[in-house]
């Protein structure tokens, strides 16, 4: 029997029992957008997961690790969204994983200008004890040895391994990624990986080649074009909220995966249904993280303006049609 309620997005009840790991880089980084250019910002797939999943009230830690160089002012906006940050190391005289990238003016493509694994790169991850147990993980973009040693100290096998990847280690670690891919349950990948990983250029086809290497879900990203998520002979779509203005699509995908483990996590019902739900919840979330720049959205998202766009996400994806 639950013992506590809880709200969640969308006006969901849940008993707080279940909790979410996420594994992923926090990072620094550099951003350029037809819209303008950044300095040195807060970014990391963890940091975006950790935000968007906060918005469920499952207890969460991240695992990762930074420099000393990463501000206290970054470590106690996570702490203030109440994520347990007991597994995030922070290496002495160590430098933090820094990104930057170039959006083209479509916003939906961009290039990576550097990538600097610093502290990352030889990492040894840490789950916190209190999160051995923790029936959803979510494994964000990082290096896939790190994914699999995580998956390995969990003291028992998590309800749901959810794990997010990209091109970057396909190039550079192609072997131990497809190793990490054969122990989860859901792959989220964005529409290029896609073909990247299955060397299939329609999605259906990609889509069937992914899951055969594991998961019995793959959910495809399309950016502004949506997602879609494939099992068996099933799929299901959800569109992206057209929006007007996009700001800065980094961290889309993260805050997607976040509000899709998060809500999972927190209603503890991994069927297929659901996940389309959690779709919902994903897409929706993301739809407010590309609206500024980095996780400045993210940082001060209401609960209230998040349920308003599920009710215009509502109205966008239902029809009714007479098909007599
Ligand atoms: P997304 O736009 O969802 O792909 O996520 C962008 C975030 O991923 C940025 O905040 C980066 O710091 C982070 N990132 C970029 N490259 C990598 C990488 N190779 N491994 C892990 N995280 C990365």
């Amino acid at each position: 029997m639950c013992e506590k309620k809880r709200y969640l997005c969308g006006n969901i009840i849940s008993c707080f029992m279940s909790k979410l790991l996420i594994v992923g880089t926090v990072a620094f980084d550099a951003i350029e957008t037809p819209f303008g250019k950044t300095d040195k910002i807060l970014g990391g797939a963890a940091t975006y997961i950790g935000l968007s999943a906060s918005h469920f009230n499952v207890p969460s830690a991240i695992v990762s690790v930074v420099g000393d160089d990463f501000p206290q002012e970054h470590i106690d906006l996570l702490s203030s969204k109440n994520i347990d940050l007991s597994g995030l190391e922070i290496v002495k005289g160590g430098k933090t994983f820094f990104w930057s990238g170039r959006y083209h003016n479509d916003m939906n493509s961009r290039d990576t200008l550097d990538t600097q694994l610093n502290v990352l790169e030889s990492f040894s991850p840490k789950v916190p004890d209190n999160f051995k147990n923790a029936e959803v993980v979510m494994l964000g973009n990082l290096h896939p040895l790190v994914q699999l040693s995580v998956i390995e100290q969990m003291s028992e096998r998590p309800k749901l391994v959810v794990l997010d990847t990209m091109n970057f280690w396909m190039d550079v670690a192609l072997d131990d990624l497809k190793k990490v891919i054969t122990k989860v349950d859901v792959i989220t990948i964005n529409d290029e990986e896609a073909r990247q990983l299955s060397g299939e250029y329609s999605l259906v086809k990609a889509a069937r080649v992914i899951a055969e290497m594991g998961p019995k879900y793959v959910v495809i990203k399309k950016g502004e074009h949506g997602a879609l998520i494939f099992n068996e002979d099933h799929v299901f779509f959800a569109p992206a909220l057209p929006l007007e203005e996009v700001f800065d699509p980094t961290g889309a995908g993260d805050t997607f995966a976040g509000g899709f483990s998060g809500f999972l996590a927190a209603t503890e019902d991994y069927s297929f249904e659901n996940m389309k739900t959690a779709i919902i919840h994903g897409s929706n979330l993301a739809s407010f993280c590309v609206e500024k720049f980095g996780t400045e959205r993210m940082q001060t998202l209401s609960r209230d303006e998040v349920r308003k766009r599920l009710m215009q996400f509502k109205a966008l994806t239902q029809f009714d049609i007479d098909l007599q």
